[in-house]
């Protein structure tokens, strides 16, 4: 028979990870459950400044390894699966994964978001091939490139910033003729040479020969097209694509309460069936952030020891 972990945790972000600090800690037997990698959407930020106590220049990576450290520490076990299913009613919590099953009698649903696509022609074709959703990954390989970076977020315009290290131009693509980004973020990249502005605009098609060679845009207000083809000498530029994120609640649609995508808790992160919390950017929340994120994961492990305790 397998083991019947006190806590299950999918997702090792900061929420996850977190939630496995403060669960480990409390001499929960806990196992934390990651699809690929550890860090959630964290690793693909090249510069994280606002989480309190971080490192100077520190990154979403560092940052991120010296959390999973941490929960190792406090006893959280680690597996690296995809859940594809869930069996949350009762008091023996079941979850499949593509490599196993795993049995909790909580559990903790702390597996985020993705990137969002701009979901135009060329766009799945070229991802890898000059499309990126991630400057930390993969800025090094434009060193001295024109790029383009699409969005007018918080993420768009830091992003932006980065990969002025490394790109001898960076233009911002946004759909509106104001930024969304905080003023401060905002700032930076108005003083920075490095950084233009194309306003009003999406972007229509992404085309290339084996990798990105120019892509088509179109301009909001006029309807007008406009293709930007690759300098000759480059042959090709970047596209980063930073609009926004899509929570992963597909696999428990019809089980638990979801609004716009994201599942609701209460301010203790529980959802509607008992001894199933949820952390981080996949629940309803006014402010995704690390600092958030990490406290989510806090709340829900000291809730599901309360929770254990009553069994
Ligand atoms: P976001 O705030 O949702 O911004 C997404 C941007 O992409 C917006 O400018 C939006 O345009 C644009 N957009 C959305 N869908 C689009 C589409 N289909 N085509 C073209 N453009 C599209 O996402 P984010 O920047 O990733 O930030 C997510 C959260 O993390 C936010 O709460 C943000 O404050 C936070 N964050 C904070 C920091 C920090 O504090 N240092 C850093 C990164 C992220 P509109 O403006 O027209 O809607």
């Amino acid at each position: 028979m397998s083991k019947v972990y006190d806590v299950l945790i999918i997702g090792a972000g900061p929420a996850g990870l977190s939630a496995g600090i403060y669960a480990g800690r409390a001499r929960l037997s806990t196992l934390i459950i990651e699809k690929e990698k550890d860090g959630g959407q964290i690793v693909l930020t090249s510069e994280v400044e606002n989480y309190p106590g971080c490192l100077e220049g520190e990154s979403g990576p560092t940052l991120v390894d010296r959390m999973s450290d941490q929960a190792k520490h406090f006893g959280a076990e680690k597996v690296y699966d995809e859940i594809v299913e869930v069996k949350l009613e009762g008091k023996e919590k079941v979850l499949i994964g593509k490599k196993g099953e795993y049995k909790g009698k909580t559990v903790i649903i702390a597996n985020g978001a993705t990137s969002k696509p701009i979901g135009c022609p060329g766009e799945k074709t070229f991802t890898g091939k000059g499309v990126s959703y991630c400057a930390t990954c993969d800025a090094a390989f434009f060193e001295d490139f024109e790029v383009f970076v699409v969005g007018g977020g918080d993420t768009a315009v830091e992003e932006a910033l980065y990969l002025t290290k490394f790109a001898r131009k960076v233009s911002i693509i946004h759909r509106r003729d104001e930024l969304r980004a905080a003023k401060s973020i905002r700032a930076k990249a108005e003083a920075n040479p490095k950084v233009h502005f194309i306003w009003d605009s999406v972007v229509k098609e992404i085309k290339g020969d084996g990798i990105v060679n120019s892509m088509v845009i179109e301009n909001v207000k006029t309807k007008e097209l406009t293709e930007l083809v690759a300098d000759e000498d480059d042959m090709t530029f970047g596209i980063f694509v930073f609009i926004g994120y899509e929570p992963k609640t597909k696999i428990f649609e019809g089980i638990l309460d979801i609004e716009k995508g994201y599942l609701v808790t209460d301010e203790n992160m529980k959802t509607n069936i008992e001894g199933v919390y949820a952390a981080g950017d996949i629940r309803v929340k006014s402010l995704r952030q690390v600092v958030t994120a990490a406290a989510d994961g806090a709340i829900a492990a000291v809730q599901a020891e309360k929770y254990v305790e009553t069994l």
